[in-house]
């Protein structure tokens, strides 16, 4: 199917294939048709699927159909998302597709000052995106008022909830005029989702485009076994490879996260630190870093990287596995965007062991072990007991000295390796082990 088959006007067709889009993503190719015709929908995607054009385009098309000149403060497109970097990619998006159209957007979130946001609302504006906080803030004050909107988009509902938006969300959609178009966009689907999706939306198509919380198939898993003090030294060794180009590395706390940070750093390999206790200022200015490439390395949290969306992200490290089993397909997600390939390392230790187990159950397949100088068969063994808190040991390491040279790599197919994940629970050996791959061979 190509974007000629969707119908769309002109003015978007010119600026999709700017971009280089010629083919729509699957969300995209099913959901843009009951988007056209009105629809109210309910979007399951992952990150890196293309929703987000898959909501901009026909919303910017419909609205097309009758024009009228943007009044201020009154948009007729909320968009609501829950992390400030979501919703300045959003932003962007709005730029990038109605590049042609003739409609006006701007962004608002928490964080920065709110005066060039309220100029720019007083121009008029026709779509809004807008984090939840800020904009009930600038509603309180008079600056925006709701009673126009014909569109509404909650999107990444389940990080909203996670987040604790969920009475502002609530808030918000009352304030919504009662006939609108609303859609609903969530890379998971619990029984809490699915009841606030029933709430906003009026008889939606639903459209799911990948079983729900499966990993992306495009990416290659391992798990490294390894002492939670080993860790920086494993980091280190596989940093230096050259293989891993541009490196997004997960941590559980912002005060890992700046650890983390700083440890490569004084190794001499570029990182920065994005999280919730930075400043917005810090947070654009280093996501640009990595997105230029004058960072090979970011660290970050679950929240604050919600919404990151960088391409060629070669690897994910997940330098602790996550406590909630959902946010480790959405931290994976960052890499193999829109189709490309990637590759996922996760550190186990044996307080996490239990953390696995529950991954391991949500994505329904068994991550390939990586064998490696620092692997610890004590973290691989561990049961549900060792899963409480290990003693901290924060000691920083040496230098590794370890025989690490390569990465998955080397010289193999990658489809070879996506077969092999794809069917990692059948591929079990005789003796009932997990698979392995040897990552000390260069
Ligand atoms: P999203 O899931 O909306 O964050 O999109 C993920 C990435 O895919 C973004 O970088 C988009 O620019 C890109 N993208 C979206 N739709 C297409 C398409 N039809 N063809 C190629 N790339 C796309």
């Amino acid at each position: 199917m190509s974007f000629d088959n969707l119908s769309l006007i002109y003015q978007l067709q010119r600026a999709l294939s700017e971009e280089g889009y010629t083919t729509p993503t699957p969300i995209q190719a099913q959901s843009i048709p009951h988007l056209l015709n009105g629809r109210d929908l309910i979007g399951i995607a992952q990150t890196g699927t293309g929703k987000t054009a898959a909501f901009i385009l026909p919303i910017l098309q419909n609205m097309s159909g009758s024009y009228s000149k943007p009044r201020p403060g009154s948009p007729r497109v909320l968009v609501l998302a829950p992390t400030r970097e979501l919703a300045a990619q959003i932003g962007d998006s709005f730029a990038t597709y109605g590049k042609y159209t003739r409609f006006k957007h701007t962004v608002i979130f928490g964080g920065v000052g709110q005066n060039p946001q309220v100029r720019s609302l007083s121009k008029g504006v026709d779509s809004l995106v807008a984090t939840p906080g800020r904009l009930l803030d600038l509603i309180d004050q008079g600056h925006i008022e709701l009673s126009s909107v014909e569109y509404f988009v909650l999107d990444e509902a389940d990080r909203m909830l996670d987040m604790g938006f969920i009475n502002d969300v609530h808030k918000i959609v009352s304030m919504l005029p009662k006939k609108r178009q609303s859609l609903f966009f969530s890379a998971t689907m619990s029984q809490e989702i699915s009841e606030l999706a029933g709430k906003l939306l009026s008889n939606p198509e639903k459209v799911e485009v990948t079983p729900q919380a499966t990993t992306v198939e495009l990416i290659d898993q391992f798990i490294f076994f390894v002492d939670s003090e080993k860790k920086n030294q494993l980091l280190l060794q596989l940093l230096r490879s050259n293989h891993l180009d541009c490196v997004l590395i997960f941590t559980r706390t912002k005060h890992r996260a700046n650890k983390v940070t700083e440890m490569l750093n004084k190794n001499r390999i570029s990182a920065g630190a994005i999280h919730g206790n930075k400043s917005q200022t810090h947070r654009t200015k280093t996501l640009q870093n990595f997105r230029s490439n004058h960072l090979r390395v970011l660290v970050a949290t679950d929240i604050a990287a919600r919404g990151i969306d960088v391409e060629n992200i070669s690897h994910v490290i997940n330098y602790d596995l996550p406590n909630i089993s959902e946010s480790y397909v959405h931290r994976i997600g960052r890499t193999a965007r829109a189709g490309a390939e990637g590759t996922a390392f996760s550190f186990c230790a044996a307080d996490e062991r239990d953390f696995l187990r529950d991954i391991e159950k949500l994505i329904r397949m068994e991550l390939e072990v990586a064998e490696h100088h620092y692997h610890s068969e004590k973290a691989r063994n561990a049961t549900g007991d060792a899963a409480r808190p290990a003693p901290r040991q924060q000691k920083r390491q040496k230098r590794g000295s370890g025989k690490y040279k390569g990465t998955n790599k080397g010289g193999k197919s990658r489809d070879s390796s996506r077969n092999k994940n794809q069917n990692k629970m059948k591929n079990r050996n005789k003796s009932g082990r997990k698979r392995t791959k040897n990552f000390d061979r260069p």
